[in-house]
Order: structure tokens, then sequence, then C-alpha cells
């Protein structure tokens, strides 16, 4: 069916955003503090009117701010920007006719499009399927879910990578929670925190210990209706979430574009398709080629300036030259749910108060700025 934007960047210079991610709001920002790019329509297909902000959904949990804080209002920030708010998900590329299909059927045409969709939910392929389990993916999803369930007071988490941690951390000290819930956190074949230093690693090792979170090195699994962790029962448990990272989305391989081998978009050092240099890709959807970057928010959020930088640079006829390059070290602050937090770069390693009030100020200062420039 083609719909009411069929037609859609028919004249040059049409830009279609495809999800309100964390780099995206980077553009829409870029977009309100310098002018959209002259000549340009630019449109937004993203399902919410916001965005949420995962790293405060821990916190949430534990009762230091409310469900609503870490939301970035995109919706306000794409009508300050001159662009046009479309909700609606993508279910399909064709990066040769450049369309997109939505799931409402409708067709988009674009000169340039912009991948920031996020990845996509894997717990119940990995874990089996079962109606106490909750994915994380989507976040907005898992919030709500959350939210609208009444406190379970066992709960298994799967994945123990630094969201399944965090998570951990935040359903043990739930807010309310009287007794406190028992949580169990199955880590997966790759261990506690992968790619963190041992230093970090022992450090939450010893928090989870003192909190009295059960920690299993194993693979987490159902198995005749019971939660396993390797060969051990984790029943009675009332809820499952699966943190289990994040899967391609399934049309990103099916629209042709050049994939890793998990079906992650190829890009190069300036976020641009390596089999399609009019589409870009940014954050946890794409694989850039040129260096293994870890599927993280803090990578999104600051590829968002260089990606508004390179869709500038196209739409205005030129070559896009910038480059995100992360530094050899991101800062992580693990919140451990007890008004603590522990901090990690390379190997360096802190912990307590002062880290969650540092986490706090710097989670809530880029919620602010998209505030501000929403209302302004
Ligand atoms: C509990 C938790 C805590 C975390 N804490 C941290 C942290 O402290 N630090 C950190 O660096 N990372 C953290 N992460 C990881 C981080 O959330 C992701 O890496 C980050 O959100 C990726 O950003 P993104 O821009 O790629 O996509 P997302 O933030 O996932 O945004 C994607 C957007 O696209 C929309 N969308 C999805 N599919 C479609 C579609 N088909 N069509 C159109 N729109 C679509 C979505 O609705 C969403 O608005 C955490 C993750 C979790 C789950």
């Amino acid at each position: 069916m083609v719909g009411q934007h069929a037609r859609y960047g028919a004249s040059a210079g049409a830009l279609l955003l495809v999800g309100g991610g964390h780099a995206h709001v980077a553009v829409l920002a870029e977009w309100i503090r310098h002018g959209p790019p002259p000549d340009t329509r630019t449109l937004l297909l993203t399902p919410d009117p916001v965005l949420r902000y995962s790293g405060m959904v821990p916190g949430w949990l534990a009762g230091q701010h409310g469900k609503d804080e870490g939301l970035v209002d995109i919706a306000a920030l794409a009508a300050r920007a001159g662009v046009e708010w479309l909700p609606g998900r993508c279910t399909a590329l064709d990066p040769a006719a450049r369309t997109v299909t939505t799931d409402s059927g409708e067709t988009i045409t674009f000169d340039y499009a912009s991948l920031d969709t996020g990845g996509v939910g894997q717990g119940a392929a990995l874990l089996g399927d079962d109606p106490r389990l909750v994915d994380i993916r989507p976040i907005e999803v898992f919030t709500e879910r959350l939210a609208a369930m009444p406190a379970p007071s066992r709960m298994v988490v799967a994945g123990g990578g630094a969201g399944g941690v965090e998570l951990a951390f935040g359903l043990r000290n739930r807010a309310g929670a009287d007794p406190l819930p028992q949580v169990s956190l199955v880590t997966g074949a790759g261990g506690l925190l992968p790619g963190f230093s041992p230093a970090v690693r022992s450090r939450v090792a010893k928090a989870l210990a003192r909190q009295g979170i059960v920690l299993h090195h194993a693979e987490a699994r159902f198995a005749d209706g019971a939660i396993m962790a390797g060969a051990i029962s984790l029943e009675p448990a009332e809820l499952v979430i699966a943190a289990t990272g994040s899967a391609a989305p399934p049309w990103v391989r099916a629209s042709g574009l050049a994939v890793d081998g998990h079906g992650f978009a190829l890009v190069d050092a300036q976020q641009r398709a390596l089999s399609h240099p009019h589409i870009f890709a940014v954050g946890d959807v794409a694989a850039r080629v040129d260096r293994r970057l870890a599927h993280s928010g803090v990578h999104a959020v600051k590829a968002g300036p260089v990606l508004a930088a390179n869709l500038r640079a196209v739409l205005g006829g030129e070559a896009p030259r910038a480059s995100y390059r992360p530094r050899r070290h991101s800062l992580y602050l693990l919140n451990t749910g007890d008004a603590s937090a522990i901090a990690t770069y390379g190997p360096f390693v802190a912990e307590g108060a002062w880290v969650l009030a540092l986490k706090h100020r710097i989670d809530k200062g880029w919620i602010a700025q998209y505030a501000a420039l929403a209302a302004q």
C-alpha cells in the first residue's frame, strides 16, 4: 500500500531518520541549534513521542527517581527542529528504491536515510518461551510492564553485562519492597561483566554478595517449565528478566544492506553503510568496520553530533568527513541500588555515594539539555 507519505522526498534533499534513538536526538538538537540544512525536508519515523534513557531505569526501580524522569521528548524536539514526526516502525527497507515501509503499510521515499533504531530483544530465542519472561528490549515496554505488575518477591535476571547487573541491583532494592525480593543473577557463558577489568568484576561480585544477590556463572534457560542456571533449578521464580544483549532487527539483513555476522548494518568511520552510501546507521543497529565498538548508549550518544555533521555535509552536496573516535576507555557508572555506585574507567575502579551522585548529575544533565532545547 502506498500511503500519504509515498511521495515524500520526491524533491532533492529528503532525509528520513529511522528510529528516535540516542544519536538521532543529537541530530534534532543540531538542527535546532544551527537550523535545519537548507532545502531539506526531514522526516522522523519512530513509534513513541519520547525516548526512554535506559541508564536511569535501574535508578527508577530502586526509587531514586520517578519513572518518567528519564524521558527525552522527541516529538517536541522534532517540532522545534522543523522535522516532521511520523509515529510508526520501519518494517522493511529497500536501499536501491530508496523506500521504507512502515508497520501501517505506508511507503516513504527518501534521498538519504539514517538508521538509529537500536537492537531487538533475544531473550525468548536464547532462554525459551515462558509467560514469566520479560525482555528488557524494547525498554519502554519493559518499564511499563514492570510498573503495571505487583512487585514480585523472587526473580531471576539472565545476563551478566552492565544492563543485567544494574537491573539485578535495582530490583533487589525495589522501592517500597518489604521484605526485599530474592534476586538471582545468571551471567551466561561470558561470565560477569565481560569486557570489564578484573578489578571491577571483583568489586561488583562483592557488592552482589553483600546484598544477597545470588550469582550463577552458567547459562539461563527454561527446561520443562522451570528456569534453570545450568543444571540448577531457580524455582520458584515469579519473574524472569532477559538482559541478554540485543540482536539485529531482521529487516536490516533482509534489506540487502551489507551486514556483519550478526546482521548489524556495516558502516564506515563516517557511519555510512558500506554497501549503500546514501544510508547511514548509528548506535546499536550498526557495526563499524574499522573498529569494534560495544553496543552501548555511550557510543550512540557520542556518535550523534558526528552523524549530524555528516548528514549536513551530504545534504549540502559535500563528502562526509567527521568520524567518531572513541577514547581508549569509556566511563561506566554502575548503580548498585543501595545509594551507591561503582565507577570504572579502564583499569580504574571506585565506589561510593559520590559515584552515584556523579551518575545522577551526568544522567540528569543529559536529559535537561534536551528538555531546555525542546522548551526554547
Ligand atoms: C537497563 C539498561 C541499562 C543500560 N545502561 C546503560 C548505561 O548506563 N550506559 C550505556 O552506555 N548503555 C547502557 N545501556 C545500553 C543502551 O541502552 C543502548 O546501548 C542504547 O540505548 C542504544 O542506543 P540506540 O540509539 O542505538 O537505540 P535506542 O536507544 O534503543 O533507540 C532506538 C529508538 O528507535 C525506535 N525504534 C525501534 N525499532 C524501530 C523501527 N523498526 N522503526 C522505527 N523506530 C524504531 C525505538 O522506539 C527507540 O526510540 C543500558 C541498557 C539497558 C537495557
